[in-house]
């Protein structure tokens, strides 16, 4: 028998660009290919690149003239392929350059360099797909592209236009993954408050019942599947009230990411945000009412052009006064073919450094004291990795990646997957040390 085609696959980029490449790579594993590990096994190389901010643009580019060098065949998909000339500028010998969210046409490129061998008696996909995250976790794309026009962002450009998909889509794969051994769902999108909006909020069916494509519905539905439910990238509507006491009962995690950027009104407007004339801070005050044991996690950009230092303190302000749970903050920095280089007052280098260090040390202090106050208080955790004889944890206030963990230096039997009920014995900056509790 002749052995599969093999594919080797480069991921770059936000859990978005990687939701995508899971669906390329499921439907590659479906038509029989082996995806391989190592540039040298492979006979075709796929790269999905990254085009956010400037970095990411290097990142892709040195990505793809690695994948040449040590290959030589490379597609290349993702954002950064919506500026083609960029890519074949520097690597004119890629075989093919397409978009993101291009299953489709990455495929075809692939068939048309890399046939696939038909085997039609063997499945070789489970039902739930191919996931480049642990068995445990899995991200959930509910909707493509975003309406709104951050003037920092090109997102809209590459991706275009919100594009939800049909709520009966996502649960039935949100389903198929709780049966597959998911314990965590986390909900991604550009914004996911605005959830079906482009749809009219459609009915469609799941289980044999009618459920709307809204944000709370989702959220609602999501909830009964008994795995914890993680909602990322909300913006501050009115609406997003009604997920708060779903929060509170238990049916989805205590954990708002909600990307607030800054909290100086000026800076906001010239930021074109999404519900950036909302009181921020009562919106946060209600919904600690509502549910006290919330984490509020958010990223900021410090050094935006026209912040002035009196933007900047009051950011300080806002941020001291919300107290985040969860705080990350970037240096503006200028990407090709946002709205926002034409601004004028651009922040010198070393402000942005000055104003970014201002900021993580008020954040770090403020993470430090919420933490602290945990210690002595009893978690339900769920296990990520077990090295070296000590389990690397996440509470109910941990997304993987990008927050803290929880540290169980004598983890018993736990292995990755498993949940824990632990008793926290110790706190830093971001991170938690606990024992496994008696009596679990
Ligand atoms: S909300 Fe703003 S930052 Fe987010 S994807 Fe849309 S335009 Fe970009």
């Amino acid at each position: 028998m002749a052995s599969a085609p093999k594919i080797g696959f480069v991921s770059l980029g936000c859990p978005k660009a990687l939701v995508d490449s899971e669906r390329i790579l499921t439907r590659l594993r479906a038509e029989g290919y082996d995806v391989v590990g190592s540039y040298e096994d492979a006979n075709l190389v796929v790269v999905n690149t990254c085009g956010f901010i400037d970095d990411a643009v290097h990142e892709s580019l040195d990505a793809i003239g690695e994948a040449i060098a040590r290959n030589g065949k490379v597609i290349v998909t993702g954002c950064l392929g919506a500026r083609p000339e960029t890519i074949t500028d520097r690597h004119p010998s890629v075989l093919k350059v397409t978009g993101a969210h291009a299953y489709e046409e990455v495929v075809s490129a692939v068939h048309a360099e890399l046939p696939p061998l038909h085997d039609p008696f063997v499945d070789l996909v489970p039902p739930q797909g191919i996931r480049l995250t642990p068995r445990h976790y899995a991200y959930l794309k509910i909707s493509e592209g975003c309406n709104h026009r951050c003037t920092f962002c090109i997102i809209p450009s590459m991706r275009g236009d919100l594009a939800s998909r049909p709520i009966g889509e996502v649960m039935l794969e949100a389903e198929r993954l709780v049966k597959a051994g998911v314990k965590e769902l986390l909900v991604i999108s550009q914004d996911t408050s605005a959830y079906g909006s482009d749809l009219r909020y459609a009915t469609g069916f799941w289980g044999g019942k009618p459920v709307k494509a809204r944000f709370t519905d989702l959220a609602r539905s999501l909830g009964s599947l008994g795995a914890w439910v993680r909602l990322h990238y909300v913006y501050p509507y009115p609406h997003v009230d009604e997920v708060i006491p779903l929060m509170a009962d238990g049916k989805v995690l205590p954990y708002l990411d909600v990307p607030f950027q800054h909290g100086s009104p000026r800076v906001l407007k010239l930021m074109k945000r999404p519900a950036h004339a909302e009181n921020t801070l009562e919106r946060i005050r209600r919904w600690r009412e509502i549910c006290p044991d919330i984490t509020i996690r958010s990223t900021f950009i410090v050094g935006f052009p026209g912040e002035t230092e009196r933007d900047f303190e009051i950011l300080l302000e806002w941020l001291a006064e919300a107290r985040l749970d969860r705080v990350g903050c970037f240096k503006y920095s200028p990407v090709e073919g946002a709205a926002a280089n034409a601004l004028p007052d651009p922040v010198p280098d070393e402000v942005k450094q000055e104003r970014l260090d201002r900021f993580m040390e008020l954040a770090a202090r403020i993470s430090a004291e919420k933490l602290a106050a945990k210690v002595g208080r009893r978690m339900r955790v769920l296990v990520d990795a077990v090295d070296d004889g000590e389990a690397l944890a996440r509470s109910a206030a941990d997304a993987p990646e990008i927050d803290g963990t929880v540290r169980i230096p004598k983890p018993g039997k736990l292995r990755p997957g498993d949940w824990a009920v632990v008793e926290i014995t110790a706190a830093s900056d971001y991170d938690l040390v606990a024992k496994l509790a008696r009596g679990r």
